[in-house]
């Protein structure tokens, strides 16, 4: 049966576990690197990325991680989740995992749009509008021929998707809808 893996060194792990839980398949944390082999896919949650990155290292997580995710491992990054994926990050010398071809902003709403909420269509994922949370989030500035573009918030991109990894800007853990999870485990776990 299906295991899905929530990495669970900070940050929003139980949203995701639950939701996962609630279209009824399997979910478990993610905190040593014998758990990759366990899992047929997993989701990178948001919190602080420098913080989860450092621990990763310490845990001799992060190449492994790269590895399994660069070999086909399905991966979904929200928030924090979408810095560690991206191979650049604006503004600084070194990426994390790298395994994704897009540049992406830290922060980059800025203090004054610290957090907000927008509802919005995304027909890839569902016909209904979705509620799309943001806390401190980044957005993508640039992408590669090989990245899809899922959805833009005005001018920014905040959801993409390539090969067999899937970024977004916002936290779909923190709504009520289960969409983008089934989203997730249909099209990168299920449909791989
Ligand atoms: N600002 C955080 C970072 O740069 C991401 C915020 C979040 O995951 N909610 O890692």
């Amino acid at each position: 049966h299906l295991v899905i893996g929530v990495l669970a060194i900070q940050g929003g792990v139980l949203e995701h576990i639950n939701h996962i839980k609630k279209l009824g398949y399997d979910a478990i944390e993610v905190k040593k690197i014998e758990d990759l082999e366990k899992i047929d896919g997993i989701i990178l949650p948001g919190g602080e990325s420098t913080a989860i990155s450092k621990i990763l290292r310490e845990r001799n997580m992060l190449n492994p991680l790269a590895e399994a995710i660069n070999k086909g491992l399905p991966a979904w990054g929200t928030c924090a989740g979408m810095i560690l994926l991206a191979k650049e990050i604006e503004g600084e010398d070194a990426c994390h995992l790298g395994v994704m071809d897009i540049r992406v902003k830290r922060n980059a709403y800025g203090s004054q749009l610290y957090s907000f909420v927008t509802l919005e269509s995304i027909h890839e994922v569902c016909n209904e509008p979705l509620e799309l949370i943001f806390i401190r989030a980044p957005y993508i500035v640039e992408v590669s021929k090989e990245t899809k573009v899922i959805h833009k918030v005005g001018e920014n991109i905040v959801a993409a998707k390539e090969k067999n990894i899937l970024v977004t800007s916002f936290h779909p853990e923190l709504s009520s809808s289960l969409e983008f999870h089934e989203y997730f485990i249909e099209k990168f776990v299920l449909g791989r």
